[in-house]
């Protein structure tokens, strides 16, 4: 009865009773998923006993790295003390309060208070009640409508998925819901057509101003962008978007939110995105790397604009999750920020490892299948194309991604592809030996790809 199963025993049961999030569940049971047992550092080991070194932290979270003891002590400590209590009906726990405290003493002066949730998704969700919220107490209550972008992504949810601007995720359930409009990305390299990246960053923002006139500005409440695009292929934006994006959102009184789920935490070498680009935002989402994924948690940043309202006006806000500011995860969240200021982790990523992985990032731009290199910090995204020159793509970019994708997989790095661009997004603890591994299992998969396929 006590018997450890067998892998395939595993398999077999994963494929009769596990349904996984964003998977084609016919074809992976025909093909047997793969199972993660353990993982140090970096490195991650999966039930064959292959090792793979992590080029994505997990799924964008596991910032300081797997086997973190301190963590660990730190989760168990709190499970004895006080494994759970709320903070609703007047009540709430030291870490939730001293978490709140430690992300505000990083978010700016003008952002000091945190909303707590479980995931991105709901502080998605968050965010999207609350921006309405706070234009009805201002005696606006008209301005409910929210603008976002095409191939940003949001979360899961019904508002995450109906924000997120995933045609594929739309097509699942009548999605968006009311009230949420979509303008372009700042994608240059496939829709800037003729245009130097910087006149392309300054119209695509424009497309906002656009949509804001089309909607009516006493109608919208808010617009949400992620500061670089994650999920849809690491679009890094022009260094003329940000600027433009910020001063429409305050010439036309519409509330501005960064959705720093990844950027936040210090991936960009800043400790959020906003920071980074030079923006103040109203409301930011976040979650990953809050706690680095070692339990789940998430919240929104509020700041004083928004908060003074909240606090002062708006009296019951008729929402929260039974594990907002969960003890635990918030206890296991405090030590994780303490290792990274600790550890001076945000200033690594800006001094030293960062620019390193830069040199070697943009080093592939050289390949002859690769049509840019680009990266912030340690986040990076690798654009392949059939003609340099021109930048014309590959006929099949979805089966593209995949191909080198498997390839780095194969070869024991962990990449991962959305469409025809490589993402990369590793822990800030990688040492400069596993910088220069990844770039190597990535070129020679890119190799690959130049031998196999041509159009
Ligand atoms: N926002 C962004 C920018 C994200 O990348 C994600 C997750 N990848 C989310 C929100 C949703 O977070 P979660 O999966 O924790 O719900």
């Amino acid at each position: 009865m006590n018997e450890k199963p067998t892998i395939s025993n595993l398999a077999a049961i994963d494929a009769a009773h596990h349904i996984h999030p964003f998977s084609d569940m016919k074809e992976l049971n025909a093909k047997g998923t793969r199972i993660i047992e353990r993982a140090e550092g970096r490195h991650i080991w999966d039930s064959t006993g292959k090792k793979y070194l992590d080029g994505f932290a997990g799924l964008w979270c596991v910032n300081v790295g797997y086997g973190r003891k301190s963590i660990a002590d730190a989760a168990y400590r709190q499970m004895q003390e006080l494994p759970y209590y709320n903070s609703f009906f007047g009540t709430t726990t030291p870490p939730a309060i001293l978490l709140a405290q430690k992300i505000a003493s990083h978010a700016g002066p003008h952002m000091n208070r945190v909303f707590f949730t479980n995931s991105g998704s709901e502080a998605t969700d968050t965010w999207f009640r609350m921006a309405r919220v706070y234009w009805k107490a201002l005696g606006m209550p008209e301005k409910t409508l929210v603008i976002a972008r095409r191939n940003g992504y949001h979360g899961s949810t019904v508002a995450g998925a109906s924000l997120g601007g995933m045609k594929l995720m739309h097509e699942q359930g009548n999605l968006p819901i009311d009230g949420i409009h979509h303008i372009g990305q700042p994608y240059w390299y496939a829709e800037g057509g003729d245009l130097s990246p910087e006149e392309f960053g300054l119209q695509a923002a424009r497309e906002l101003e656009a949509k804001i006139d089309e909607l009516g500005e006493d109608k919208v409440a808010a617009f949400v962008a992620e500061p670089i695009q994650g999920a849809g292929g690491v679009i890094i934006p022009p260094d003329t978007y940000w600027p433009e994006i910020s001063r429409i959102c305050k010439a036309r009184n519409i509330l501005l939110v960064s959705d720093e789920v990844i950027c936040g935490f210090g991936r960009l070498g800043s400790w959020f995105g906003y920071q980074h680009y030079g923006f103040e935002p109203d409301l930011a989402p976040i979650a990953k790397g809050l706690s680095s994924g070692y339990l789940p948690i998430g919240g929104v940043l509020v700041s004083d604009r928004v908060a003074d309202v909240m606090v002062n006006e708006v009296g019951d806000f008729f929402h929260g999750y039974t594990y907002s500011g969960h003890p635990v995860a918030a206890a296991a969240a405090l030590e994780n920020l303490r290792i990274i200021e600790d550890e001076g982790l945000v200033e690594r990523i800006r001094d030293d490892i960062g620019p390193y992985f830069a040199k070697g990032w943009k080093s592939l731009e050289a390949h002859p299948v690769v049509g840019q290199a680009d990266c912030v910090g340690l986040i990076g995204g690798l654009q392949l194309a059939a003609d340099k020159a021109t930048r014309r793509r590959y006929a099949k970019p979805d089966d593209i991604g995949s191909l080198v994708r498997n390839h780095c997989l194969e070869n024991g790095l962990i990449m991962r592809a959305t469409a025809d661009r490589m993402l990369a997004s590793p822990a800030f603890t990688i040492t400069r030996g596993e910088v220069d591994e990844m770039v190597g299992t990535l070129s020679k998969a890119l190799d690959h790809l130049a031998e196999t396929v041509t159009e």
